[in-house]
């Protein structure tokens, strides 16, 4: 059961493996609910950048890093306006290469711009293997019109690529499900995961989007993740069920392994883990370092580390909670502290089902 990792190969990895979530793209044209990336956003990777970027990429595989995935986005890269233009610029080539995998999102709701694309991703990008997210509407996932529509696109883009091997997981944007007409149904996480699960491998990925929120507060980030929150605990009951409904920190030991950024015009920011990784763009996410020297980074990692545990003591339960160290080590105490959230963040009744394979008690 470790197809539900972001990474197969991570189970394997005996070193650091360093992801990097580029945010290049942008004129999306859709209004999807949940989701707050600055479409209009011009993201660039000047001359300085990339050798600042080769400064990050060299320093990391002489101390035991291996890049493994760069994500490019934030928008749907079959939609953008720029996707062909940034995936052909010779400084993107070069970083990009540097990685074994390009990870790209899209609904899926437009492929009609896919051939232009495609012939970029075989001219520049023959070496790399390439993974394909779904991003699906929750509202929507008892039309069965639209999920037709998404399983034909994503069959005719598949088939037009051509490559052996192509990674697909399913992403959902968090936001207030109540709001839509199937509120009740998605708080089933089974059910959500059965009329989706033909479109791609392993479970559902809750995608935090209102982290890019400029102004979040800290009432609507705990709403946000109280939502999530409640989904698992309430839908993990059972050690067997357990083994069906992973989410991405199920395995506490994986974010000792993948290292995570993202990158935008020349700043890199951190990427707590809170079931799939957390963007946000504010000050407070940024990781401080002029060089882009991995040691620079490590550094600023270790800071977080200890500060993390100075927090616990300021929470009610965390203190004393077994899985504190690996809640610091994927950035959930530091989450906590930027917004001021002292109850436990995370879907712990889940956790421990999962990792201790014991059955909840139903109420
Ligand atoms: S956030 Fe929850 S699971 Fe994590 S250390 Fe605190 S109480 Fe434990």
């Amino acid at each position: 059961m470790d197809n539900y990792l972001a990474s197969g190969h991570l189970k394997d990895a005996n070193g650091f493996v360093l992801n990097i979530n580029f945010e290049l793209l942008k004129g999306c044209p859709y209004q999807c609910e949940g989701c707050f990336v600055n479409k209009e956003q011009d993201k660039l990777i000047t001359e300085e950048n990339t050798d600042k970027l080769f400064n990050l990429i060299d320093s990391s595989s002489q101390n035991g890093y291996r890049t493994f995935i760069a994500f490019i986005g934030p928008t749907d890269f079959l939609v953008s306006s720029n996707t062909v233009d940034v995936l052909s610029d010779p400084s993107i080539v070069e970083v990009l290469n540097e990685f074994k995998r390009l990870s790209f999102q899209t609904t899926y709701l437009n492929i009609s711009n896919m051939a232009p694309i495609i012939e970029t991703l075989n001219k520049y990008y023959n070496e790399c293997e390439i993974e394909v997210n779904l991003v699906i509407d929750p509202a929507k996932i008892t039309d069965t019109g639209y999920l037709k529509t998404l399983e034909k696109n994503k069959d005719k883009f598949l088939n037009a690529l051509n490559r052996e091997n192509v990674r697909s997981f399913g992403i959902m944007n968090v936001y207030d499900y109540d709001k839509t007409k199937i509120g009740n149904l998605l708080k089933d996480y089974e059910f959500m995961h059965k009329r989706v699960e033909h479109l791609f491998e392993t479970t559902i990925d809750y995608n935090f989007s209102i982290g890019r929120k400029p102004d979040l507060t800290s009432a609507e980030f705990q709403k946000a993740t109280n939502r999530i929150k409640e989904l698992f605990n309430d839908s993990v009951v059972s050690s067997e069920k357990a083994q069906y409904l992973r989410f991405s920190f199920g395995k506490l030991t994986d974010s000792l392994i993948e290292k995570q950024y993202n990158y935008l015009n020349g700043k890199l920011y951190a990427s707590p883990l809170l079931y799939e990784r957390f963007a946000s763009f504010n000050d407070t996410f940024l990781v401080p370092t002029d060089s882009f020297q991995i040691e620079e980074v490590e550094q600023y990692e270790n800071t977080l580390i200890s500060k993390q545990f100075v927090y616990a003591n300021k929470t009610t339960e965390c203190e004393t909670c077994s899985f504190l160290g690996s809640c610091v080590d994927r950035g959930i105490l530091f989450l906590m502290e930027t917004y001021n959230v002292k109850d436990c963040l995370v879907a712990k009744d889940a956790l421990e089902t999962i990792n201790y394979h014991g059955a909840k008690a139903v109420n």
